[in-house]
């Protein structure tokens, strides 16, 4: 008799009940366990001769999200992990734990995150959001949070649209305090998504001294989407930003050198027109500086050229530089390790 319908009756059993297992909330990150796959890998892409990416913030929509399809261009493009965190589309619930199955169905490839802190879950209801966000974090033992919109202007994709996205929540507000207080009190990093003007630098200011061990990975570096509003931010005052708050780090994920923000008709990803002294500034402190992708649900099929815009600023930088911003930085970060 042929046994294999049974193997995969037995396999498909299990990973039923693992789901199970991860919707009642009773999943635990363990990163003792995880981590030789994840190294695994890593040293796989290596000896491929590709430089193994971790992508500290992406998300996605589970809503025909191909799980298969993701890993597959994974695998191709040379990211090793993703921590990929799940944005609840509208009408779901205000938190889901979805994406542990992910991680326990690719274990090598997926390093848990927080939901993302979004339209319409974290926006619509952010008490309740952030009440989800401590249980399943602290529970999970989840290693990062996700992105958290404070202020978000409306993103290209909508404009003409909804305003679902032009979000703006102060980060001195309660909210703002309780989230800061949280990642202090645990250490556990989340991403802040605070669009860079001067009128709000100040209060973001403000948070980094009063948290001075929450750790905030600001995202998209040097994203500005209306130069007028906007005299302060530069490479000399990110330096003095991060060297004043040693919890403070940047992800990398910005546009590429013609992508221009419809609204103000700029061209927003400020890197490439000063690439040399910014990258002066991540050579001179290459651990704040974090690889990203920020792929979503809208843009899933963005996911090859994403990574190659991201390759091509790593290539700007020299070898060892590159190497700690693509994987090593966040190893340290998320693991407290340093990976060789
Ligand atoms: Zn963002």
């Amino acid at each position: 008799m042929d046994r294999r319908p049974f193997i995969k009756l037995g396999l498909f059993s299990l990973l039923s009940i693992n789901t199970k297992v991860a919707l009642a909330g009773e999943y635990q990150f363990n990163f003792t366990q995880s981590k030789q796959a994840y190294l695994n890998r890593i040293q796989s892409i290596k000896k491929s001769g590709a430089l193994p990416i971790i992508d500290i913030e992406s998300s996605y929509n589970p809503v025909n999200f191909d799980a298969e399809d993701f890993v597959r261009t994974m695998d191709r493009m040379g990211i090793a992990q993703s921590c990929l965190s799940l944005d609840s589309p509208r009408g779901g619930p205000i938190w889901s734990n979805e994406s542990n199955q992910l991680v326990m169905k690719f274990p090598a490839h997926f390093i848990p995150a927080g939901n993302g802190g979004v339209y319409p879950a974290w926006t619509s209801n952010p008490e309740k959001f952030l009440d989800e966000n401590e249980r399943n974090v602290i529970q999970q033992k989840i290693p990062l949070m996700g992105e958290y919109e404070f202020r978000h202007y409306p993103s290209p994709r909508q404009i003409g649209g909804s305003t679902n996205r032009d979000v703006d929540i102060p980060i001195d507000s309660p909210l703002g305090h309780r989230l800061f207080a949280f990642s202090e009190e645990t250490g556990i990093p989340f991403q802040l998504h605070y669009e860079i003007e001067d009128g709000l630098l100040g209060s973001l200011e403000k948070m980094l001294i009063q948290y001075p061990s929450a750790k905030v990975i600001w995202c998209h570096f040097a994203q500005i989407r209306y130069s007028a509003r906007s005299t302060i931010y530069s490479p000399e005052y990110v330096g003095a930003l991060l060297d004043k708050h040693r919890n403070l780090y940047m992800d990398t994920a910005f546009g590429g050198p013609k992508s221009i923000y419809p609204i103000s008709g700029e061209p927003h990803a400020r890197y490439w027109a000063n690439q040399v002294a910014w990258n002066k500034l991540i050579i001179s402190r290459p651990y704040r500086f974090l690889a990203a992708l920020d792929l979503a649900g809208d843009r899933m099929g963005m996911f090859e050229a994403y990574t190659q815009r991201l390759r091509e600023m790593l290539n700007s930088l020299p070898e060892r530089v590159a190497e700690i911003i693509a994987y090593k930085a966040a190893w340290k970060l998320l693991f407290n390790e340093n990976i060789t």
